[in-house]
């Protein structure tokens, strides 16, 4: 910069580091900044800072010892996590054995008492579903309805559940994938919804 404000392409005494002590490219007129460089016209650096944008350019700065954000990583947990769940149901859902009123693991009774129905005296929206999903592990379909009509609709869910995230950890993605991980919102909403009106159908007398 000379002293009329005007900027010089080059050091006069043949310096090659200039502002900051970076090295000017007097054929690009660029400052090289190692990462990045920059316009000492506009004053801009030419890309895009990697470590206080990390994300946008999909590269997490883990060195820093910051927490990057990875949002690939945060849905593999998630559907990890959901996978699990339906796993561990699926899978008592078939240790366990199902008596006339109660659940047993290996002919010992568990303790399954509902707290709304042994309170109130009346059934939650789910009593029965235990039982119902039992049943339907083992291949019991009319005792499983009888228990709970809604159960096999569930069990279907978590089914469908497993098996979609089970595909979606093994990589399967695009187009196809986002549209049944939509249904499946609308399915799951759709269950809770028919249970919740079978339930005020019982409470209001019109269903046992
Ligand atoms: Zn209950």
């Amino acid at each position: 910069m000379a002293p009329d404000d005007e900027l010089r392409p080059a050091s006069l005494v043949g310096n090659p580091c200039m502002f900051t002590g970076r090295r000017l490219d007097t054929e690009t007129g660029l400052y090289y900044y190692r990462a990045r460089c920059q316009d000492p016209i506009c004053g801009r650096s030419m890309q895009t800072d990697l470590i206080v944008n990390p994300v946008r350019r999909g590269e997490p700065v883990e060195s820093l010892g910051g927490r990057a954000h990875d949002p690939e990583k945060a849905v593999r947990i998630a559907h990890g996590v959901i996978l699990g769940a339906c796993a561990a149901v699926l899978g008592f859902s078939a240790l366990l054995q199902a008596g006339d009123s109660r659940v047993e693991l290996f002919g010992w009774p568990c303790p399954m008492k509902c707290f709304v129905h042994s309170v109130f005296g009346v059934r939650c929206a789910f009593c029965g579903m235990t039982r119902s999903f039992v049943l339907l592990a083992h291949g019991r379909l009319a005792e499983a309805v009888r228990q709970h009509p809604l159960g096999p609709a569930m069990f279907g869910y978590v089914v469908l559940q497993a098996l979609y995230r089970a595909a979606a950890l093994l990589g399967a993605g695009g187009r196809a994938m986002s549209r049944i991980g939509l249904l499946g919102w609308i399915a799951g909403a759709a269950v809770l919804a028919a249970i919740l009106v079978h339930w005020l159908a019982y409470l209001g007398g019109l269903w046992i």
